[in-house]
């Protein structure tokens, strides 16, 4: 692999460069938010091309502003440095970029506005085919941990420290034997899965949880919701789903950046519908990819190509 580059304090650096002192904020307190973003190749055009790029970059914003940390950059300056990057480490096949705004100074003491404080920007890529092998579909479990609570740390931000909760979740889904996770939030409802949105087919129409219920407000959901409205003529629902609603599904799928479309086949050990992979879903993980690689003349606006 040719030598790769990263994005820190202003500059682009080897990645073995880009370290970060030990006294960091960010590291000591988990104060950070972050984006994940998918660069495919369009093999029409032969070159990259970002997955929504402005929308990943207007939530990391977001996310600053739920917590409190100043954006060093605005929108456009963050695409400008992306687009650079993915020039600078030749990628020519399917690529995550973590893009993180972390509390850069040296400083002991969680409160995060003080006078003089820093907030750095930093990214950096790493080629990226399947986060998960969903190719048979995946087995899901209820996980007993709890989604984080929009008053304790806002799932609506993707907090750094937040994803001790999905670590924890997903490390004991696995140690159980399933793929992944679906976590509920302290109510008992449906939240979503350990880094992904939940759908389920039922009677014909997708649902999928409220935003109000402790989810992220995912890209990928929104973009599935579009495409199936347009080119499959299905509503969405976005509502309160309870946790047996999982165990009488005739589909059901995650969705997000990483995973992509991620079939679930059973929840808990009980098949959903017949165990197969639902048709809905088929068709809807078809339309996602072709779109993100660019073959749907009709969402090229979704992309940024470099
Ligand atoms: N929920 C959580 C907790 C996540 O970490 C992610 C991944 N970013 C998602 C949902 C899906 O969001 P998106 O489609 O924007 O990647």
């Amino acid at each position: 692999m040719t030598s790769q580059y990263a994005y820190i304090r202003g500059t682009f650096v080897p990645l073995e460069d880009a370290t970060i002192n030990i006294r960091t904020h960010a590291f000591l307190y988990g104060t950070a938010v972050f984006e994940g973003i998918k660069a495919y190749w369009l093999p029409e055009e032969n070159r990259m091309a970002a997955f929504r790029l402005k929308e990943h970059y207007q939530r990391l914003i977001q996310s600053c502003r739920i917590i409190g940390l100043q954006h060093p950059l605005d929108v456009d300056a963050m695409i400008d440095i992306t687009k650079e990057l993915l020039h600078r480490n030749h990628c020519n096949s399917a690529t995550y970029l973590r893009p993180i705004i972390y509390k850069s100074d040296l400083r002991i003491g969680p409160i995060l506005k003080v006078p003089h404080t820093h907030d750095d920007f930093c990214l950096f890529s790493v080629p990226m085919d399947g986060y998960l092998d969903t190719s048979n579909g995946i087995k899901v479990g209820v996980s007993s941990w709890r989604r984080l609570d929009d008053n304790a740390i806002p799932a609506r931000a993707k907090v750094n420290g937040a994803y001790v909760n999905t670590a924890l979740a997903k490390t004991d889904g696995y140690a159980s034997g399933f793929d992944d996770v679906v976590v509920l939030t302290n109510e008992g409802h449906v939240a979503e899965g350990s880094a992904m949105n939940l759908f389920l087919v039922r009677d014909g129409k997708l649902i999928t949880s409220s935003i109000t219920d402790n989810i992220l407000e995912g890209i990928t959901r929104s973009s599935v919701i579009e495409l199936a409205a347009k080119e499959l003529g299905l509503e969405s629902v976005s509502r309160t789903i309870d946790r047996t609603e999982l165990y009488i599904a005739d589909e059901a799928f995650f969705v997000g950046t990483a995973t992509e479309l991620a079939p679930i086949t059973s929840f808990d050990h009980r098949p959903v519908g017949d165990g197969a992979i639902g048709e809905i879903t088929k068709k809807l993980r078809d339309l996602y990819s072709k779109a993100v690689h660019g073959l749907l003349p009709d969402y090229h606006h979704w992309l940024t190509k470099v």
